[in-house]
């Protein structure tokens, strides 16, 4: 193939600018690693079933299908020189069946691992780091030892297909249990599940980790505020201490090395009071909590994610500015939109969506800043992102 080198590096040969990535998904992460893709000279197919998805507008070619369609995954094969993806849900199996026509850097163990909770959690603990304490859950009995042993409150999540909080309850007490009962009773079961400790953690908090299949680069670790179970604010760099932030990078370089990482992955954590590092949830793929370093860092996760999957070589980004990471949801579209004009700071990225829907990722904001407290303070003022009850800046106090 003239567009790889006769060099290989890890599992691959390198990829040269000319040849062609094929991105599974394409909404605004896939959008931001083809634009990323761009800049170093690939072509870029996506596959997405919605026409002129936000990916599709800076790529080469789409095919339109659905992400589960065998058929369109090989033509997206068939026509590119790597294949990647933008989100957990991926067939892979339907990966595996193209590796013989395409390269598939990132493999699918990586994918397996993190599409099932039982396996994400087990994977995380037998390479020596710590979760909240769980226990599986196949039935309601299942169910009732498993809080015996964590105690209340805890949390009840699917094993497989939640995110942002779907999928999840809190139990605080027996009435809860209850009713999550009655409803398997009524469902005629309770779907496969874990029980999770619940952790009274100080913040939420994440690191993005990235490899070429043989080395290992991380970024800075972030503070990330949700509402509503959707992440708000991203502030980089978290104010943490030296343990945390050494404890915090080593987990990051283990984990991709159990995985021999290509692309970039996120790592989601909570950070506890006592200064306990605790992994929440895996995500293979660039994050929502890493959009800032776009403007932010020496190299972004975007750029990293295609150098990975590339087989090109990573260097250790650096944080060229603190910053604060705002998204801008379906109703915060038209506010945003009003002021534009009176913020030239405002790193504005737009995904280029047809529809605006209530809780919609549309974009989001990046400003750059010295004093990440004030620029919280100076963005939540401007009345955008009042739907949101409660204020960001009050949570930082
Ligand atoms: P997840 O879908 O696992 O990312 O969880 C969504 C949100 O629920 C997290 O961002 C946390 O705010 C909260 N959460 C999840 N698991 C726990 C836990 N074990 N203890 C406390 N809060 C949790």
């Amino acid at each position: 193939m003239p567009s790889l080198s006769e060099e290989t590096h890890g599992r691959m040969a390198r990829l040269l600018p000319g040849a062609t990535i094929g991105i599974i998904g394409g909404g605004q992460l896939g959008r931001m690693m083809a634009l990323s893709a761009r800049y170093m000279g690939f072509r870029i197919g996506v596959l997405d079933p919605t026409p002129d998805c936000p990916a599709a507008q800076v790529a080469d070619f789409q095919v339109t299908a659905a992400y589960g369609d065998k058929s369109a995954i090989r033509e997206l094969a068939r026509r590119s020189d790597v294949l990647t993806y933008e989100f957990e849900n991926v067939d892979a199996d339907a990966i595996d069946e193209v590796r013989d026509i395409t390269a598939t850097p990132q493999g699918t163990d990586l994918l397996r691992v993190t599409q099932d909770r039982v396996h994400e959690k087990r994977f995380i603990n037998e390479h020596g780091v710590r979760t909240a304490p769980w226990r599986q859950v196949d039935d309601c009995d299942a169910l009732r030892s498993a809080i015996d042993n964590l105690g209340y409150p805890a949390v009840l999540k699917t094993r497989c297909g939640g995110y942002d909080g779907h999928g999840q309850v809190v139990l605080h007490d027996d009435s809860d249990r209850r009713r999550v009962e009655d409803r398997a009773e009524r469902e005629g079961r309770l779907p496969p599940s874990i029980l999770e400790g619940f952790v009274d953690f100080a913040f939420e908090a994440s690191i993005l980790v990235s490899g070429n299949g043989t080395d290992f680069v991380t970024f800075p670790i972030v503070r990330n505020i949700h509402r509503h179970n959707i992440l708000h604010l991203t502030i980089a760099p978290a104010r943490v201490s030296k343990e945390v932030e050494r404890e915090t990078h080593a987990l990051a370089r283990l984990l991709a090395k159990g995985f021999e990482l290509s692309g970039t992955l996120g790592i989601e954590l909570f950070i506890t009071r006592d200064d306990r590092v605790i992994v929440n949830e895996l995500a293979p793929r660039p994050h929502n909590s890493g959009h800032y370093t776009i403007e932010a860092c020496s190299i972004d996760q975007f750029d990293a994610h295609i150098r990975g999957i590339a087989g090109w070589p990573l260097v250790q980004p650096r944080l060229l500015s603190p910053a604060v990471m705002v998204n801008v949801l379906g109703q915060h579209v038209a506010p945003t939109r009003a002021l534009i004009g009176d913020h030239p700071e405002w790193n504005v990225h737009d995904y280029g969506k047809a529809e605006v829907k209530h809780n919609r990722k549309m974009g989001h904001i990046t400003v750059l800043t010295d004093d990440t407290e004030r620029t919280v303070g100076e963005l939540e003022a401007t009345g955008c992102w009042d739907d949101l009850r409660d204020s960001a800046s009050r949570r930082l106090s």
